[in-house]
């Protein structure tokens, strides 16, 4: 029997998280995520989870998720087979120009659905767990030195993370180098940290402070300059001082040939949504291995779905050897699924269930639908 998609639906809900969280361009108090459910005439439902860190990352929210599923990609889904990913993958991309985090939920549910018509979880699919286990850093993100020590010392003596990176980019470059240093000399021996101020830096003054950034052992520079610099990313990679690692530079398939073929990073950071799916990180991290270039498991703050998506197929990545960042799950102060995945003494498990192996909680989802969805809800 021909197996075909028959219902899409697509939820905004908004999750309250456990303490505020401030990026370089905005402060949340919530966080939304767009929850897709796609049946099959044979009853098979496929769970896809849309999130963004803010429409400020990258251009898509929630909001605009909701609107390009629901008004062109349902009507191309209907009656097609899930499992031919491929061939969706490139009618969606004929069909709308980026919104790869779009996409990105799209395919998530597509896998689901592969991955429970054949049995078997998800990382299957990709060709197996390489890493049965990752460990994750942790983002600090409250923004004052002394607490931010205070929350990695808590989060270390609970063995909960014993890494980090903090979150940068609301100041003056030059203050939030001078934050970045103090925190990480308070940790000295302890941990190790990253910096990410997501592309807000300017070239001229990280030069001025990357001597002392790398005297002050921080692990690496997370997307100092804006995404199209690479130029610029480039010379800061030639210091040889703290390793460049590109995460909005590098989303898609051809910014991240760019950034290969240009020396311009020395981590990339792989994350599910920006790329259009877990079937383009995979051939992300290809490249990346080709060129002799780690990866690192990127976030976009999903929830235990997206989180469960990210790791299956980061799993599978042999260069995916700087560790990742998958603590969606518990910076959330709830979650939308039956059981949220397992994290402990550092490090994230996979569910063994086919597909993805998660399940979505009604009771959960009624409570935190939103009712206006073109309200602004958790964001700000
Ligand atoms: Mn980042």
């Amino acid at each position: 029997m021909k197996i075909k998609i028959t219902r899409i639906t697509a939820d905004i809900v908004d999750i309250p998280l456990k303490r505020s969280h401030q990026f370089s361009a905005a402060k949340i108090d919530a966080k939304p995520f767009l929850i897709l459910q796609m049946e099959t005439n044979e009853g098979v439902i496929g769970i896809g989870e849309g999130t963004t860190p803010g429409i400020w990352w990258g251009g898509e929210s929630v909001e605009t998720m909701k609107l390009v599923i629901d008004q062109y990609f349902s009507p191309l889904l209907y009656d097609e087979d899930p499992r031919q990913i491929e061939r969706i993958l490139g009618r969606m991309d004929r069909q709308v120009f980026g919104n790869e985090f779009a996409k990105a939920t799209v395919e998530m549910a597509l896998y689901d659905i592969v991955g429970k018509l054949a049995g078997v979880p998800v990382y299957q699919l990709f060709g197996g767990q390489y890493y049965e286990k990752l460990p994750t850093r942790w983002a600090l993100a409250i923004g004052k030195v002394e607490e931010d020590v205070e929350e990695a010392k808590v989060k270390m003596e609970g063995n909960v993370h014993h890494q980090f990176k903090m979150k940068a980019g609301n100041l003056p470059t030059a203050e939030d180098a001078d934050r970045a240093i103090k925190v990480a000399e308070k940790l000295k021996g302890l941990t190790t940290v990253g910096v990410d101020p997501n592309g807000s830096w300017d070239e001229l003054t990280t030069r001025k402070w990357m001597d002392r950034l790398y005297k002050a052992g921080i692990a690496f520079l997370e997307q100092p300059l804006p995404k199209w610099d690479i130029d610029g990313l480039a010379r800061l990679k030639e210091m040889k001082k703290v390793p460049i690692m590109a995460d909005e530079s590098a989303s898609t398939l051809s910014e991240v040939d760019q950034l290969i073929k240009r020396e311009a990073v020395d981590i990339i950071s792989l994350k599910v949504h920006k790329s259009g799916g877990m079937s383009r990180v995979k051939k992300i991290a290809a490249m990346a291995e080709a060129a002799g270039v780690p990866c690192f498991g990127g976030t976009s703050l999903e929830s235990s779905i997206g989180t469960t998506a990210a790791l299956h197929v980061y799993s599978t990545i042999p260069n995916l050897t700087e560790g990742c960042e998958l603590f969606g799950p518990i910076w959330l102060a709830d979650d939308i699924v039956d059981q949220p995945l397992k994290l402990s003494g550092g490090h994230i498990f996979l569910p063994e269930e086919s597909g993805l192996g998660v399940t979505i909680s009604q009771e959960k989802l009624n409570k935190y639908r939103r009712k206006n969805v073109m309200s602004a809800g958790g964001t700000q």
